[in-house]
This record gives C-alpha cells, sequence and structure tokens, in this order.
C-alpha cells in the first residue's frame, strides 16, 4: 500500500494511540479518506474505540499492545502528548510515527519545551525551572509576584497549577503541587489569548490556519473565533511564529501553538501541543482542509489540504456541567438555529469541566457566528437565553 514515494494509499490502517475525542476525530477523518482504522484505547467504549474499525485495549505505552498496535497498523499517529517517548522510539523501528517521539519528548516537559523555544528565539514569559527549595527562592526573586507555578510534566487544562500572589505562599503553593518539578512564571498581564494550528508534512512543507481567538473559564477552553480580530500584523506574526516553531521541532503532522496577546500587541508562547487542538475543532465544518485531515495527510505522505477557511467561524464547547439539570435540550437548540452543528464524542458520564462536546456556528460575521454559538448553549442548558 505504500507507493515509491513513502506515499500510504487508502485503505492503509492507520493507527492511533489514545481513545479521547482527538483520535475520535482523527479517526472519523481518516476513514472517510478511504481509510481503514485501529486504535489503541484505554477501554472499550472511549470515544476513539466507539468509532475505530479495530480497538487494542491496553494503556498507552504498553509494550506488548504496542507490538499488536504496529502489526495491525502501517502507520502510527498519538492524540495526546503524553505518550511515552521510548515506546515511541521503540515502535518507529517498525512503523512510521508522526508526530516523532523527538517532538513528543520536547513537548512532554515544560522545562524542556521552554528551553527548546528559548533556543530558538522564540518569546516566552520570564520562567524559573523549579527543582529545589533554592530554585523557589531564585524564581521568586527574579520573578516577583504574581507568578504562576505549573508542573514540568503532565499538566492539562490547569491542572498543576498555582497562582502565587505573595512571595510568603510559594512554599505553601509549591508543597501543593507535590514538591516535584516545576516552571515558575511571571504574571502575564494578556489582553487576549490565541493559537495558531500549522500542518507540515513529511516533506517540509507547512500551513497554517488563520489565528483562533480563544476564551478560558476556569483554565479550560471556553470558545474560540477564527479568524481572531487581531490585525495584520500580529496574525502575520503568530502564522510565522507557529511556523518558526514546527520548523524548529521538525515535526510533521498537526502542531499548535498558543499565545498570550498583549495590550502593547506583543506575542509570547503560552505552550504548544504537537496535535490538532480544540481551538482547531471548527476547522472540520470552517475550513477547506480540518485540522483533523491535515493529521490525516502528514501521516500518510499525502500533500497538504488548503487552510483556508471558508467562513468565519466561532465553536464553544460542552462541558459536563450541561447535564447537571439531565440531558440538554437538543430539540430546542437545534430548532432556535438550523445552522448550529453540533459535535458529541460519545462520552457515557458528564462530570464537572469534561469536555462532552462541542457546538460550531459559520457565519459572515465571526462575533455573530459566537453569539449564535453561545445562544444555542445556553437554550442546550435549559437557561434564558434571551436574559443573558
Ligand atoms: P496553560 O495550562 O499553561 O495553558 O495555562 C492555562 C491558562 O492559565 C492559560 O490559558 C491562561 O489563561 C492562564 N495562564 C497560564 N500561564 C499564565 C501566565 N504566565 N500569566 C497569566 N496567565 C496565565
Amino acid at each position: 500500500m505504500v507507493s515509491g514515494r513513502g506515499i500510504l494509499h487508502p485503505p492503509a490502517t492507520l493507527g492511533v494511540i489514545g481513545g479521547g475525542q482527538l483520535g475520535r476525530m482523527f479517526l472519523q477523518a481518516a476513514q472517510r479518506m478511504g481509510y481503514r482504522t485501529v486504535v489503541l484505547s484505554p477501554t472499550a467504549d472511549a470515544p476513539g474505540a466507539q468509532v475505530a474499525h479495530d480497538v487494542v485495549v491496553a494503556p498507552p505505552d504498553h509494550l506488548p499492545a504496542l507490538r499488536v498496535l504496529a502489526d495491525r497498523a502501517e502507520a502510527v499517529t498519538v492524540e495526546f502528548e503524553n505518550v511515552s517517548a521510548s515506546a515511541l522510539r521503540w515502535l518507529a523501528h517498525r512503523r512510521p510515527v508522526r508526530p516523532g517521539w523527538r517532538t513528543l519528548r520536547v513537548s512532554q516537559n515544560r522545562i524542556r519545551e521552554k528551553r527548546f523555544l528559548a533556543r530558538h528565539g522564540v518569546p516566552l514569559a520570564p520562567w524559573h525551572p523549579v527543582l529545589s527549595r533554592e530554585d523557589l527562592n531564585a524564581a521568586v526573586a527574579a520573578l516577583g509576584v504574581p507568578l504562576i507555578l505549573k508542573t514540568a510534566a503532565s499538566g492539562y487544562d490547569g491542572k498543576g497549577q498555582v497562582r502565587v500572589d505573595d512571595a510568603r505562599d510559594a512554599e505553601g503553593a509549591w508543597a501543593s503541587l507535590g514538591r516535584i518539578a516545576c516552571v515558575a512564571e511571571g504574571w502575564v498581564p494578556f489582553e487576549a489569548e490565541v493559537s495558531v494550528v500549522v500542518a507540515r508534512g513529511a516533506d517540509g512543507q507547512a500551513v497554517t490556519y488563520p489565528v483562533g481567538l480563544n476564551r478560558h473559564e476556569r483554565h479550560i477552553l471556553d470558545s474560540t473565533l477564527m479568524p481572531a480580530p487581531v490585525g495584520p500584523v500580529v496574525a502575520t506574526e503568530a502564522r510565522s511564529l507557529a511556523l518558526d516553531v514546527a520548523e524548529a521541532l521538525e515535526t510533521v503532522g498537526v502542531l499548535t501553538v498558543e499565545f498570550f496577546l498583549t495590550s502593547a500587541g506583543h506575542l509570547i508562547v503560552n505552550e504548544i501541543a504537537p496535535r490538532p487542538h480544540n481551538s482547531g475543532h471548527l476547522t472540520i465544518e470552517g475550513a477547506v482542509t480540518s485540522q483533523f485531515e491535515q493529521q490525516v495527510r502528514a501521516l500518510c505522505g499525502l500533500p497538504l489540504g488548503a487552510p483556508d477557511l471558508l467562513h468565519p467561524a466561532a465553536m464553544v464547547n460542552l462541558l459536563g456541567e450541561l447535564w447537571n439539570r439531565g440531558e440538554p435540550d437538543w430539540g430546542a437548540a437545534l430548532s432556535r438555529d438550523p445552522g448550529v452543528k453540533v459535535h458529541l464524542y460519545g462520552k457515557q458520564t458528564p462530570s464537572p469541566g469534561r469536555k462532552m462536546g462541542h457546538l460550531t456556528v459559520l457565519d459572515p460575521d465571526p462575533e455573530t457566528a459566537l453569539a449564535r454559538a453561545v445562544f444555542a448553549r445556553r437554550v442546550l442548558g435549559g437557561g434564558h437565553p434571551e436574559r443573558g
């Protein structure tokens, strides 16, 4: 199924490590293009496992399971960054693995990531590694307060983070994180948070999507609007920085760069994710080629698709809280606005902060797209949308 130019043609079998919603949407894109799919998933009922042709049930770095995956898949990708880099390195001797273990290794650890980005001249918030009490004191002295302590490994959606407002609280904050390796980051009084999704092929060709404007609630992404109303200078700079990061990492696949935008118009890289991103979900309906299709194309050695937006778009997340009063009122929300697109990830148990799905709306005016998506979500929750 591999052509002379290293292209993997359908119906080759593509594998993904991880059973979450990002894997699910990758699998759906792959299937639409005629590929067969296999997922390595911790449970048989996870979002990705529900849609794959074939499921290997095991934790992501279970070596015997990876061997089975390598037997069944002709190329492998990941849907989250915390897959053991050494397991991926092992797998890469058997099958193409994209993104590669080196990319994953950098983005698995904030200290490594920041060192890497700083070495490549990428603008970062002032930061300090914290491995000891002495480091912590030095960080507080250098950065002042407020600062943010973030665990170096395994943090997501604001987990493993504490803000320190008083230098005397720094020790307690670090203790609350288990006194493990952390980064201390100077507080950035940002005006907005934006992100850029990049796709990079095996031949080094790379494309970026327009900039997304992200709003977070309690550290979890709440909404994205694309294109972000940031003006051409900032947009060009953000897309160019994202390309630089993808290039520096020599990643193959999709990569997302999250930025803080200051009131002076400066972009500061917050973090990177070597995979499709929640802020890129609206590319499924909004762009010529979705971020998940790009992941398929890059994995298979196909040329990348056009990243252009067909229309401005907005996405709002549907978190577990929406189920607090029982099943959301799908009929009411969808009948109010037939342009609303619903994505649910097939998760059985809603819990607070859990990403259950999202809504996407396209509209000639991005602000109207966002207002319509927010309105639909409010109707879903049984609220009174007219009363705000
Ligand atoms: P992260 O997990 O690093 O993306 O952080 C989650 C959220 O916390 C970000 O999206 C910001 O809203 C906030 N945050 C993180 N780091 C900083 C910082 N240095 N200054 C201000 N806000 C921050």
